[in-house]
């Protein structure tokens, strides 16, 4: 494989950005390679700067659940363009947006639209903190929730694969209203509850945590996860930024019929541009400006750009009846390619992640015995058979509507005949 022009733009690109990159794991820092400078994709095929073309399973870290340059989002975004890029100003199609996401996420009575997960969940945690007037947050060992201060602690994937457990340059006073709890062990969250029940305005969680590469919610934890937020009335937020739209259409908790109090959305919503939204119980987001006291805004919030891209991707996403079926039986056939291949899977719909480890992955602790190395050489294995997979073992696969059958049979052919290294 020549990466020769991938080469020459990493280290001009190197001159200019931190590590060259814009977000750390594209850096492909853990497993032993410079990254490819990506030129095009369409359908389920990118391919990089060299003409090098790859199945591609990280499909932007989720949002291409239908494939690349899906023709109804590119046409809407074609057609949104000719009306100007960004008013600043109330526009329609806002209004088209949130309804649409409201008919699929019944519990955002009321919602917001931002540009990013990250920004979606520090003003979602604003709000609920603004309405409980409670101050402490429970988190997950292992969930990321973006890169606002307050939520980089054990922050999971782009973290792990750098192996830095908590990012510098946060001081501790930022912090120090996270609480950290353990995924899929509701005692730890029991405990933090007694300790300081009174001070804690919410729970947030990943649904089916996909930030330290997959690990599902045990039966009944998400449950338990409502009934005692109810008990000590704080709020449950849903970080469906993968989750919404990826599971079902709506989202995890139609997936698991938990119905949380706030939910986060970004990646698939945006249909590829940014945009992100936070909404929930109509007596909650009424705390956020102009209506309360809970401070939001955004000059390129609800954009009309992204917004049409958000509308087309939902759209098709509805005229897609066996989407869900289509993912699930797709992604199935690449986990049983893995088992056969004697590898320690986990699966939640159509987001996998193989765990270089022997013990069952339910937690960050779990997680972390996996061996970086081992998936480096499975991920170089993939990519110079002409797969793209997510270049770090905290991450996900992702299965898009667009993988091809023939697609699905090579790639589990070619997981099947893998030999550890
Ligand atoms: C990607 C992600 C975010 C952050 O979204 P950005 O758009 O990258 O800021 C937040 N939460 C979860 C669960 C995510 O996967």
């Amino acid at each position: 494989m020549i990466t020769a022009r991938s080469t020459e733009l990493f280290a001009k690109a190197k001159t200019l950005m931190p590590g060259g990159v814009n977000s750390p794991v594209r850096a492909f820092g853990s497993v032993g390679r410079e990254p490819l400078f990506i030129a095009s994709s369409h359908g389920d095929r990118i391919t990089d700067a060299d003409g090098n073309e790859f199945i591609d399973f990280v499909c932007s870290w989720g949002p291409d659940i239908l494939g690349h340059a899906h023709p109804a989002v590119t046409d809407a975004v074609r057609r949104a363009c000719e009306n100007g890029l960004t008013y600043g100003a109330c526009h329609e199609g806002e209004i088209i947006l949130a309804e649409k996401i409201q008919s699929h996420f019944p519990s955002m009575e009321l919602m917001r639209l931002v540009n990013s997960g990250t920004e979606a969940v520090m003003s979602a945690v604003r709000a609920a903190r603004g309405y409980t007037k409670r101050s402490k947050i429970v988190k997950f060992a292992g969930c990321y929730h973006g890169h606002s201060d307050g939520l980089l602690v054990r922050g999971g994937s782009g973290l792990l694969t750098g192996s830095i457990p908590d990012s510098a340059g946060v001081p501790a006073g930022f912090t120090e209203s996270t609480l950290l709890a353990k995924y899929n062990d509701i005692v730890s969250v029991q405990a933090l509850f007694e300790r300081y029940g009174g001070d804690i305005a919410a729970v947030i969680v990943e649904p089916c945590a996909a930030n330290m590469g997959v690990v599902p919610p045990k039966d009944g934890f998400l449950q338990a996860l409502r009934d005692i937020t109810a008990e000590y009335g704080a709020l449950l937020i849903f970080d469906e930024v993968i989750t919404g739209f990826r599971l079902s259409a709506g989202g995890a908790q139609e997936y698991y019929g938990i119905t949380p109090d706030m939910t986060v959305l970004g990646k698939i919503v945006g249909g590829g541009m940014p945009l992100a939204a936070y909404g929930g119980k109509r007596e909650i987001m009424e705390q956020v400006a102009p209506l309360g006291a809970v401070y939001q805004a955004g000059t390129l919030s609800g954009n009309p750009i992204a917004t049409s891209a958000g509308i087309a991707a939902i759209t098709a996403i509805e005229q897609t009846p066996d989407l869900y079926s289509e993912l699930d039986r797709k992604t199935a056939l690449l986990e049983n390619a893995a088992k056969s291949a004697g590898l320690n899977v986990n699966r939640c719909g159509s987001l996998m992640t193989v765990f270089f480890t022997g013990t069952p992955v339910t937690d960050y602790e779990s997680a972390v015995t996996a061996d970086r190395t081992q998936y480096a050489h499975f991920f170089n294995y993939l990519l110079e058979k002409g797969i793209y997979a997510a270049p770090s073992q905290f991450e996900a696969m992702f299965v898009s509507y667009a993988h091809t059958d023939e697609d699905i049979a090579k790639t589990a052919e070619i997981i099947a005949n893998y030999r550890k290294g």
